[in-house]
């Protein structure tokens, strides 16, 4: 039987991404309409992404505007755990302004 070498590689190397997202290692952000997933070592700190509309560039945005951010909801009766933030915009040579 023929295996393709690459896709094996690729659901191993997965294999290993999602154990260490479950035991917490890493962080995994679905992006775009989960169309993509970006893994990080877990820093204890969440991050944000930009992303070209374009080519899909994805950018890691350093800051987080929500940290000083106390959102005002209509139930108080609500504890935030986290959120989700995306920038879209052109990358560089994509800008078409
Ligand atoms: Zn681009
Ligand atoms: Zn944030």
């Amino acid at each position: 039987m023929e295996t393709d070498g690459d896709t094996v590689w690729m659901s191993t190397v997965y294999r290993i991404l999602e154990l260490f997202v479950k035991k917490g290692v890493i962080i995994k952000t679905n992006v775009m309409n989960n169309e993509k997933a970006v893994y990080e070592l877990n820093r204890f700190k969440h991050k944000h992404y930009a992303i070209c509309i374009n080519c899909r560039k994805i950018i890691a945005m350093d800051n987080c505007p929500m940290e000083k951010f106390t959102p005002k909801l209509e139930d108080e009766n609500f504890h935030i755990m986290s959120h989700n933030l995306e920038i879209f915009g052109y990358y560089k040579d994509c800008d078409p302004a």
